[in-house]
């Protein structure tokens, strides 16, 4: 399967203006992006995760933040990196696997679901976290459980699970808006063009939750499908593959995990699953 790329810088431009977020631990520091070698050459390491999703991955005026980024953060460190040796690397939904047959990425942290067509061409690490399909709609909005989606104005991100389980499963006769990112779909909720933004409701509570959205905007409570959040990496490389399985379980076992989720969630009141056992996914 292809994607369009067209448009991300743009995106992000536009929604670093519309996600304020205070930054958790003093910020971790952007190193920009140069060279196209994963970095660990230079005693670096390029990790991709996404800028513009509040309680999971942002770019913020003082680094970065969110539980992708503190995920990302602790592996790097089990694997001899230190925070100051991390360049993140944005990767939006339809880039990832790109990124990493490229080599752009040594790893993915970006609420990167594991799938069977994206293990055709990578390789998960994990799950570390489970996530569920919701919609996110307007406050006054009448769109709940059993609702008809079909014919609604769906907004999601092309790349995603979540626009391929609207067109395949949920409502296959939506009127689905597939954009670069979550936060340009906001927009439209904003406006009123778009009836629901469609993705993983571990992604929706964080927008909810931002101090401009405070009251406008609520999840409807569904769980369409199960999204189990993996590490991406490149095929085959099953050395990294189990460093970073034992750098997950490591981090549940100390309770890295559940501060991470604490830090995270907590602010968007984000009910998460419980922490996933390595290889254990839910279908
Ligand atoms: N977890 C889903 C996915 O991997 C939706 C969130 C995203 O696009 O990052 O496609």
């Amino acid at each position: 399967m292809k994607f369009r790329k067209a448009g991300i810088a743009a995106a992000s431009v536009l929604t670093l203006a519309l996600t304020v977020s205070a930054c958790g631990d003093g910020g971790k520091k952007d190193k920009g992006d140069s060279g196209s070698t994963g970095g660990s050459d230079k005693g670096t390491i390029k990790i991709g995760i996404k800028y513009d999703q509040p309680g999971i991955g942002q770019k913020t005026p003082d680094g970065f933040a969110g539980f992708d980024v503190d995920v990302a953060t602790f592996v790097a460190k089990e694997l001899g990196y230190a925070e100051d040796k991390i360049e993140f690397v944005e990767t939006p939904s339809a880039d990832r696997e790109t990124a990493i047959s490229r080599g752009d990425v040594k790893f993915i942290a970006a609420s990167y679901s594991i799938n069977d067509e994206r293990e055709q061409k990578v390789d998960f690490a994990g799950p570390y976290l489970l996530a569920h399909q919701d919609l996110l709609v307007a406050a006054d909005s009448d769109i709940a459980e059993g609702t008809d989606l079909n014919g609604k104005n769906l907004c999601s991100v092309s790349g995603s699970t979540s626009a391929q389980n609207v067109k395949k499963t949920i409502a296959p006769k939506a009127n689905l808006k597939e954009l670069s990112t979550y936060s340009e779909c906001i927009a439209g909720l904003a406006s009123g063009s778009v009836d629901a933004l469609t993705t993983d409701d571990s992604i929706l509570a964080g927008y909810a939750s931002q101090e401009q959205y405070k009251g406008k905007f609520k999840l409807a409570g569904l769980k369409l499908s199960n999204e189990n959040y993996g590490i991406g990496l490149k095929e085959g490389d099953t050395k990294l593959k189990d460093q970073i399985n034992k750098a997950l379980e490591k981090m549940v076992a100390d309770g890295a995990w559940e501060e991470a989720v604490k830090k995270n969630f907590g602010p968007a009141g984000y009910k998460n699953e419980p922490a996933p056992k390595i290889g254990d996914i839910v279908k």
